[in-house]
């Protein structure tokens, strides 16, 4: 009987500086989740999901991302605590010393892609020195068939070497993590840290470059899905505003959760293969298609189980973010591939702590510019010792941290699609509602969804004064009314009953728009600074 699963092809990583290692090549998702147990580095979750911890890090090491500077990279990356320069020898040496790390080994490689669109497809090899690493680069890339393995020929590497410190001295890090891009190279390397988010994220950081640079194609944050009469729809928004949760809906086929590109020919397409949701406080009832992802081929990360191998979704004692990746193919509804024509509509998630943006609102294209370049959510108290009120947060593009370039090159190229395309941009609050974070709630998920299925199915009034009221402070059209949501749940005034504090602390917030917009000001074109908020505090 001819065994399917059995590979022929072995590779040698001696070209890669990695001698005499023990590779273990293209291993089958379920031989990494076998291994991973046996090597005493997971287990399995009653669902059948292989559950790990990640070690130190349970979330990406912004300070600890650096790129190389070359002569790729000098002139057109924007420099900065964001994207912090690496020299080039200083590189070479620290990928010398991981690769005599990782040498003797045994370590588990994957050729993969990015990009769903075959023109702007990236070939990726993935070199892991933990089985589960590799099994979230089986999730989370795309995956090469048996006859395209035949002639693979990767272009970008991706090393990482969790059990790899570096010593900052002399290697030229801040510390012993490191996720360092070079665009000359090709390479993506990091070590010292075991979050597997930074496997993505350097991908993305790297497309973030290539695709506005030498492709004429917008990289974006966000998450996209189809609906039945093929309208496309994408959502933008930053780390825990509902990208993944409000993308995954039993009615739309889902194209991706977290990164797309909008090309020049008018199509949207997913640069993945897989799904990184987070998982605190899920429950089957709300989130029905992603909880049934969590089986065989899953990775649970950083999540408490009970004896019995419950996953305890509320039990945040290991990390507030923790998270199951899965192969796109645990979800139902998917289109296929991951691809969907010019979006209809964009809405931009933000979970505003404050409780005074409206849940959702009509932005003209000055405004929906405008928010695109502030990146507007907020940091909640509690997570960081101090912070005692809602703290907003601006990230340029809703993903500054994945952007080399300058936010006005991605917001430059965004007004002209939206323009081109006559896309609707909605300003979505899935934050609080009825006061700020601690005096009021969260927005009901069963409300944001009715907003957006609104939206989509053409179920909001038309665009006119009887249906819209202008916000006093900010300037956004909030619908007066909404199938499947009570009207004072559009108002956030209403919701507060006390509108002294609401104006007042809806005139800080446009306080810290300003603020954080002057960074931004000089590049800013007049209609783009129009569409600010109307209104500050004294
Ligand atoms: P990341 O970029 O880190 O992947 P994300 O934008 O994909 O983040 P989600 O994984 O969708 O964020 O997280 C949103 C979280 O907020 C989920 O845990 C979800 O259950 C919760 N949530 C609560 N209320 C709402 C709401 N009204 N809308 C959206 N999400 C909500
Ligand atoms: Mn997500």
């Amino acid at each position: 009987m001819v065994n399917h699963t059995q590979k022929t092809k072995t590779i040698a990583l001696e070209a890669y500086g990695i001698k005499n290692a023990k590779v273990k090549y293209q291993l089958s998702s379920d031989e990494l989740h076998r291994l991973t147990i046996e090597k005493g580095q997971g287990v399995a979750s009653s669902s059948g999901a292989l559950a790990v911890n990640t070690g130190e890090f349970t979330g990406r090491s912004p300070q600890d991302r650096f790129i190389v500077k070359d002569d790729i990279t000098k002139d057109r990356v924007w420099w900065g605590k964001i994207n912090i320069p690496f020299d080039s020898d200083k590189f070479e040496a620290l990928y010398n010393k991981v690769t005599d790390y990782l040498s003797n080994k045994e370590v588990f490689v994957r050729d993969s892609y990015a990009c769903a669109d075959d023109n702007y497809r990236l070939n990726i090899r993935v070199i892991n020195e933990y089985p589960w690493s590799n099994m979230f680069a089986y999730n989370m890339f795309l995956r090469p068939t048996e006859e395209e393995l035949k002639d693979f020929t990767p272009e970008w590497t991706i090393v990482s070497a969790p059990g790899f410190m570096a010593d900052p001295e002399v290697d030229g890090t801040r510390q012993h993590n490191f996720a360092i891009l070079d665009f000359t190279r090709k390479i993506a390397l990091i070590g010292g840290t075991g979050y597997t988010g930074e496997i993505k994220k350097g991908i993305f950081s790297a497309l973030n470059f290539i695709l506005p640079v030498f492709k004429n194609t917008l990289p974006m944050h966000c998450s996209a899905n189809v609906g039945k009469d093929g309208d496309t729809a994408i959502f933008f928004g930053l780390s825990g505003t509902g990208k993944t949760t409000l993308s995954t809906d039993a009615d739309r086929s889902l194209i991706g959760d977290d990164e797309h590109g909008w090309t020049k020919e008018n199509t949207v397409f997913n640069f993945e293969g897989g799904c990184y949701a987070k998982v605190i406080n899920l429950s089957q009832e709300q989130e029905p298609e992603i909880y049934a992802a969590i089986k065989k081929g899953a990775i649970l990360e950083n999540v408490v189980m009970n004896d019995k191998g419950d996953v305890q979704f509320e039990d945040t004692s290991i990390t507030q973010n923790t998270r199951v990746s899965y192969p796109i193919y645990h979800i139902e509804n998917i289109r296929k591939p991951s691809i969907g024509g010019n979006p209809k509509n964009i809405f931009f998630l933000t979970a505003d702590a404050f409780g005074v943006l409206p849940p959702i609102s009509k932005l003209t294209p000055s405004q929906a510019a405008y928010h695109f370049i502030s990146g507007y959510t907020a940091k909640v108290a509690g997570t960081e010792a101090g912070v005692v009120e809602p703290m907003p947060s601006f990230s340029a593009c809703f993903g500054a941290p994945f952007m080399p370039l300058h936010p006005t090159k991605y917001a430059d190229m965004l007004s002209q699609k939206m323009k081109e395309s006559g896309v609707n941009v909605w300003l979505v609050n899935t934050g609080w509602t009825g006061g700020p974070y601690g005096v009021g709630t969260r927005m009901k998920l069963k409300y944001t969804r009715a907003m957006i299925n609104a939206v989509l199915n053409g179920d909001l009034g038309a665009y006119t004064y009887e249906n819209y009221h202008i916000h006093s402070v900010f300037g956004v059209a909030q619908p007066r009314s909404c199938p499947g949501v009570p009207n004072e749940v559009l108002s956030p005034r209403t919701t507060w009953n006390n509108d002294e504090a609401y104006y007042r602390t809806a005139l800080k917030l446009s306080n810290a728009f300003r603020e954080n917009f002057k960074e931004f000001e000089e590049h800013a074109t007049e209609e783009i600074r129009r569409g600010g908020p109307q209104r500050y505090a004294l």
